[in-house]
This record gives C-alpha cells, structure tokens and sequence, in this order.
C-alpha cells in the first residue's frame, strides 16, 4: 500500500451538487450515468432492480460515480450504527474483500470510525468483488483505496484549504449583522466579534447606531471557492466612543486565545449580557427604545427583552444561592461569586434541569429560560447585579481585569500579533493577501 500525498484532487463531474438521489429518481439517475457515459468511459452502470431494491434498505442515496475507478458504483449515506461489516453484507459484496482491506497496515483505523451521513463509495464488478472505496476523510482529505493486481492499494488525495486573510469595516445604523453583511461579513465572523468582547460590551442592550469596527479574518476557499470564514484574527470595536481590540494568539501548546493588544486575556468574572444577543432578537434594532416591562418597584437591575424560553446563562463561576420563587420575580435564580457578588435572574419560565440550591456553575452555563412569572408583564428577564448588598449597574461595574500572558509569552505575542493590530488601523484598505499572516 502507498499513500501518495501532495496530489491534488480534482474531478469535474464529483460534487454535492451533482448526487443525484436515487431513491426518488432512479430513472434519471441511469439517464445521467448514460449520458455520462459517453464523456468519461469507465463510468457507472447500474441496473434499476438494483438500485430501487437498495434505495428499499434504506442504504443508496447516490449512484453516480464518474470515477476513476472502473466498475459500478454505489453510494451510501452513512447511519447511525452502522459498521462496515454490516454495509458489505447489505451491498452483498465480498466478506474476504473486507478482510483485506482491514489488513491492509494504517487502514483498518481509517476505515473502523465511520461518522453517521457520512458518504462511502464502492466500486464493484457486480458479482460481489469491489473494484475500490472512497471516503472524505476530512474537507481536505479524501481515500481511495483500489483494487490492483497485487492487492488494494490506499492513496489520501489531498486538496487543501486556501486561507486568505481580509479586513472589513462597518458602522453600525441597524444592528451588527446588517452592518457585517453590508462590509461582506458573515454572520458566523459577526457572531464571533460579540463573542470576543461578551466581558466587555453587552451585545444586547448597549450596541448603538453609530458604533464602528474593523476586522481581520480568514476566508476559507476550496479549488478557488469560497467555503467559509475562518478564524477571526483582530478586531476593534468602538463602542459609545469607547474603543475595544482583541486580537487573536496562539501560544506555543496550540491554544488559540483572544487578548488586549498589551496581551491581557479579555476574560473576566462576569459577562456583560446572561443572554446571547444572537438568542434575543438576531436583527435587534438598536435605535429602538427598550420597552419598560416593569415598573412595579423601583427599579434595580436591567430587563431583557426576550422570547419565553430563551436560554439565561450564568454571568459567571458561582453557586446557587437560591433556586425558587419570590414574590415579584416569580421564578428567580440567585447567584453567589466571588468578592461578595450577587447576580439575581428573574421571571423564568422555568430553570435547567437538575440546577440545585448549592450547586456550582460556571460561567454560560444555562440556569434557566426567559418567561414572565411573578410581577411582568411581557416575557424578559431581570438581572441584578449587587455587589456586597449594593445594587450595581452590570453594564457599567467595573471588572477586574483577568490575568496577563505568562512574561515568557510576551516577546513572542507580540511578534506573531503586531502586525495585526497595525492592520486594524490601516482599516479595509490593508486587506491583507493570502500569506499576510501565517497563522499557526
Ligand atoms: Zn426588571
């Protein structure tokens, strides 16, 4: 066996787009295969009993193949449970075949974990010997072992990824994820800056119309398409005047993580917002003005407004205090941190399953949902914030900053993160190239 890497995989006619379903369109599906015949010649040939009775067992999904590999092709979807052993069976291929296949050196590991929806394609002469099997190994890797005169022979195609590095700006009028799509962000790179700055900016109630940001992130692209975006590099964000980076390290173990430009971790004892802002409203309008939901008591704390249900994650590590109900509030989880700090969570419809007075939880952890019990009068949720008994506004309270990088660390965060922080200065117009940054 020979595992040839390095090559590059490509075949016109092998794509998602192309498999056709046999279950529903058999016929089509040999229409193709003859009509695909006459451009590649060594391609698939099936019969229609063949097809329909193993799209029956629930097994074929795909039949087309132009492959390299002669003989018919069959593919099958991958289902929970299944083993190789139990798909040879059904396809009625050769058990010996299988044999050698598992003992072939480094393919048995290979070929043992399968992923359920997973495809596999096997190549058979229609008397039960497979001719060959191809499997995606991973979005750049794909096997293909066949069948030769002496024995299977196994190769992993390689077909890397492209990483490019861009940088975007946007200024917010409506809300982040109109201001990403309008630079050309994704939402998944929109969903990561709110992630980085969750200590710092609570992406739920205090995003206004005018904030500003700058981004640098990997675009992802396949045989020259784009696939998706990558890792968020650095961002700034300036929010209410008050400008925020973050840039990504990753230290000499591996670990990515995001830090200040003077390297201080941007995690902190508390999150600004216990809810996602995305789990709110993902269009959320940041020029309306929050509704007043309740104004039975003086008013201490900060309402969300959120639909019943929505997840409410703890705002940091602590213990459950209280789990319970109490008068207004209704449904209420009060949490104990550190240096005397309270945090309240009130009128959940309901709290996570087995959250228990004592408990420890950390922070994100789901507590409980959004709902309207006690004194409200529309579903959100109240957070209260006291410090030592004193109310404390949770956007505003000051937190303590986590702990720098290791002093060894230094020398080599800022080498690998200065030029990206000098990008976000030089904004959209120092997008960088495809080797701007080599990102470990
Ligand atoms: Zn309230």
């Amino acid at each position: 066996m020979r595992f040839d890497r390095g090559l590059k995989w490509r075949h016109p006619h092998v794509s998602g787009a192309l498999a056709l379903k046999v279950g529903c369109c058999a016929l089509l599906a040999l229409l193709w295969a003859g009509f695909e015949r006459d451009a590649a010649p060594a391609v698939t040939e099936f019969s229609v009993a063949q097809a329909l009775s193993l799209a029956d067992a629930g097994l074929v999904d795909a039949s087309l193949a132009p492959m390299d590999i002669a003989g018919n092709a069959i593919e099958v979807i991958v289902r929970r449970n299944d083993t190789l052993d139990q798909i040879f069976r059904k396809l009625q291929l050769s058990l010996a075949d299988l044999a050698s296949l598992r003992a072939l050196p480094d393919l048995r590991a290979t070929l043992d974990r399968l992923r359920p929806g997973e495809a596999l394609k096997f190549f058979h002469d229609g008397a039960g010997q497979l001719l060959g099997l191809e499997r995606q190994l991973s979005e750049s890797e794909r096997l293909t072992v066949e069948r030769a005169s002496d024995g299977f022979q196994a190769h992993i195609i390689e077909n890397p990824l492209e990483r490019d590095v861009r940088t975007a700006e946007g200024t917010i009028t409506s809300s982040l994820f109109e201001a990403a799509q309008a630079a050309g962000i994704s939402d998944q790179t929109a969903i990561a800056i709110a992630d980085v700055f969750a200590w710092d900016i609570d992406f739920v109630l205090n995003v206004r119309s005018g904030d500003r940001f700058v981004v640098t992130y990997e675009k992802l692209s396949q045989d020259g398409e784009y696939l998706r975006d990558g890792a968020l590099l650095a961002v700034k964000f300036v929010n209410q005047g008050r400008e925020y980076r973050a840039v990504r390290y990753v230290d000499p173990e591996g670990h990515a993580r995001y830090f200040t430009p003077e390297g201080r971790s941007l995690r902190k004892a508390f999150l600004r917002a216990p809810l996602e802002f995305t789990r709110v409203s993902s269009r959320f309008n940041p020029n309306r003005k929050h509704p007043v939901l309740n104004r039975i008591r003086a008013h201490r704390g900060v309402d969300y407004a959120a639909p019943t249900g929505t997840p409410v994650r703890a705002a940091g590590d602590g213990r459950v205090q209280f789990r319970g109900i109490k008068g207004g509030y209704g449904n209420v989880v009060e949490l104990s941190h550190a240096n005397g700090v309270v945090t309240v969570y009130g009128h959940m419809s309901r709290f996570a399953k087995r959250l228990r007075s004592g408990q420890r939880v950390t922070q994100g952890e789901v507590i409980g949902y959004v709902g309207q019990s006690g004194l409200a009068t529309g579903p959100h949720l109240h957070y209260e914030y006291r410090q030592n008994g004193a109310y404390k506004d949770p956007q505003k309270v000051k937190l303590p900053n986590a702990d720098p990088l290791p002093a060894a660390l230094l020398a080599d965060f800022h080498a690998q993160t200065s030029r990206l922080l000098a990008g976000l200065d030089q904004g959209a117009q120092a997008a960088g190239g495809p080797a701007a940054v080599a990102a470990r």
